[in-house]
């Protein structure tokens, strides 16, 4: 479900190299064996190790803003890779509890924050489009995408930066199960789109009444990095599945700058968390501080922007 942009939308992203994460202590690994295929994608023969170097890169770059934590571990299933070059260009989510009436950390919050797996082998999915064209390194030529800068999104998704609200305001998840993120989204006034006491959806019409970029998180820690502000949310005027309300605005934010936007240019693309988004991770219950300024800037041209794609599983416990 990535949808190429046309070219009068090309954006000048501003992106940067980050220094390496130093003494992480959420770490995150990659079960290649279970669901990928042998001599394919993450463990193709010629690109195999390159990739998972890369996404092991972007991994420890995202822990690096994990601060405060013993030693956790977030095992992340790796599932079998597409090759057609269409549709999403990665996706990523976490396992959740599908307990009715409430809202769900998701697996991997609870790993991070609060050091339990609940016995599961795993706690989150990515899965990657190898049909694209991929730059593993910090180099990023033109008309290729940048990896890490899309694992670091797909991860972030499954940290718990997604929303399971459907177009008709019903939960994915059937049964009043919503995100955390979810507990956080609100109209222009602040009112909840799911109602904190009954856990119902009470966002009325705002996803179909085709007015976009009405939607907000209003969290005091993502308001207190906007300024005050609520948070525009990614809410087209027509709901799009697995990019609608689980991402910030594009927009709104026309510029491509923030990593969680749901589309991204070929080239060189953000690799940073901004002051909003680690907001939200903070919203989210995570402690987290960003990390030193990047010492290497660079501005590249993007050519197309593709949307960005996530999944999330239900917990079979
Ligand atoms: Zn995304």
């Amino acid at each position: 479900m990535k949808l190429p942009l046309p070219a009068s939308l090309r954006a000048l992203v501003l992106a940067c190299v980050l220094p390496a994460a130093a003494c992480a202590q959420i770490t995150f690994t990659f079960d290649y064996a279970t669901s990928e295929g042998a001599t394919t994608g993450f463990n193709d023969a010629t690109l195999g190790a390159t990739r998972k170097a890369a996404l092991e890169s972007a991994a420890s770059t995202l822990a690096g803003y994990f601060t405060g934590y013993p030693a956790r571990t977030v095992t992340i299933r790796i599932e079998a890779s597409q090759t057609d070059g269409t549709g999403f260009l990665a996706s990523a989510g976490s396992l959740y509890f599908t307990t009715a009436n409430t809202f769900q950390p998701g697996l991997v919050a609870s790993m991070i924050q609060n050091g339990t797996n609940f016995g599961q082998p795993y706690l989150g999915t990515v899965q990657w489009d190898f049909g694209y064209n991929w730059s593993y390194g910090d180099t990023v030529a033109g008309g290729t995408y940048d990896f890490k800068a899309v694992a670091m999104h797909e991860l972030t998704h499954a940290l718990g930066f997604a929303s399971v609200i459907t177009a008709t305001g019903t939960s994915q998840f059937d049964n009043n199960t919503w995100t955390t993120f979810d507990q956080f989204l609100t109209d222009a006034a602040g009112n909840a789109l799911i109602n904190p006491t009954t856990k119902a959806y009470a966002g009325g019409t705002i996803l179909t009444d085709l007015a976009g970029s009405d939607v907000y998180f209003s969290g005091a820690n993502a308001m207190a990095a906007n300024g005050g502000q609520r948070v525009h949310i990614y809410s087209p005027a027509a709901y799009l599945a697995g990019s609608s309300l689980s991402h910030l605005d594009t927009d709104y934010y026309t510029s491509y700058a923030y990593l969680m936007e749901h589309a991204v240019s070929s080239g060189l693309a953000t690799r940073t968390l901004s002051a909003i988004e680690l907001g939200i991770l903070t919203d989210l219950g995570y402690s987290v501080t960003a990390v030193p300024e990047p010492a290497t800037y660079a501005i590249a041209a993007g050519a197309l922007a593709l949307l960005l794609a996530w999944r999330r599983r239900r917990a079979t416990a």
